[in-house]
């Protein structure tokens, strides 16, 4: 089901993990952003597009994660632009003999029959210092950003004032800096704040690679809570997240994404952290 959040722009949502498709309506077709995860549903968008007579014109993927690089025949051969980083990160996982099952082994046992991987990660890379979408419809600005992966970017609809955050500021995952990947994932991750920070002025709507789209409120709220979440990370204070306090019924388990993390991070930044709080315990 597609779901207007804004003149020209739509939200198709698959069940789990609550992944955001967003199409963009242009010109001549459609720009899609994070196609989805399972065959039936990005089939079941593509029908939607067909009945509205709206070809894709365009596919564009947030950051090179499995969920997000996803794609299906019936969506056709539109150019699947990606930032240089991410294409670059998806080639050469793509390079690797053994790719298809290292992807298989990181998918979620409920969907691991459903997701289409025959044209997975097949990403044209945008040259370096792209500001906008080449495209024929509403201006799209590329806010190529670090914090969650490698060639993360959030795309700002300008004229719709919609930001698409890819993997950040979501209502129901906690912050996932790049923990294994980056130097600095926390100092990074704020870095990543920052830019979205900056669109604040330009939006009236969120949308998140997984949740709940929001309001202009929402994203200056959203923002708030992830800083307080890497600064409790960092060791500046006691950590009160909603996401981890009082998640909602089916997403508990994003404690333990939680206290995953902060093991990682104890691990490799060879400190002592205490999982409940989030604080440096020495
Ligand atoms: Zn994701």
């Amino acid at each position: 089901m597609l779901t207007p959040v804004a003149d020209r722009v739509f939200v198709h949502q698959s069940e789990l993990l609550r992944n955001n498709t967003v199409v963009v309506h242009g010109t001549h077709g459609v720009l899609l952003v994070d196609p989805g995860i399972t065959a039936t549903e990005m089939q079941c968008l593509a029908d939607d597009l067909r009945a509205l007579g709206l070809p894709v014109v365009a596919g564009f993927a947030t950051h090179p994660d499995w969920d997000h690089v996803l794609w299906h025949p019936a969506f056709g051969d539109a150019p699947r632009w990606a930032t240089a980083d991410a294409a670059a990160f998806m080639h050469d996982l793509r390079g690797r003999p053994d790719w298809h099952d290292r992807v298989v082994e990181g998918l979620p046992p409920e969907v691991i029959d459903e997701v289409p991987l025959e044209q997975f990660g097949l990403l044209t890379a945008l040259p370096a210092g792209t500001t906008h979408l080449p495209w024929d419809g509403p201006a799209v600005r590329m806010l190529a950003h670090p914090a969650h992966a490698i060639g993360h970017a959030a795309l700002l609809v300008v004229g719709c004032r919609v930001l698409i955050a890819g993997d950040m500021l979501s209502d129901v995952f906690v912050p996932m800096p790049d923990i294994a990947g980056a130097a600095d994932p926390l100092g990074d991750y704020l870095v990543g704040l920052d830019v979205l920070a900056g669109t604040a002025d330009e939006a009236d709507v969120v949308v998140p690679g997984h949740g709940s789209p929001g309001d202009a409120a929402a994203l200056r709220e959203r923002v708030a809570r992830d800083r307080a979440y890497i600064e409790a990370l960092r060791g500046g204070g006691e950590l009160h997240d909603r996401r981890i306090d009082d998640p909602e019924p089916g997403w508990e388990w994003v404690r333990e994404l939680h206290a995953g993390q902060v093991e990682s991070l104890q691990r490799t930044s060879g400190r002592s952290w205490s999982s409940s709080t989030g604080k440096e315990t020495e």
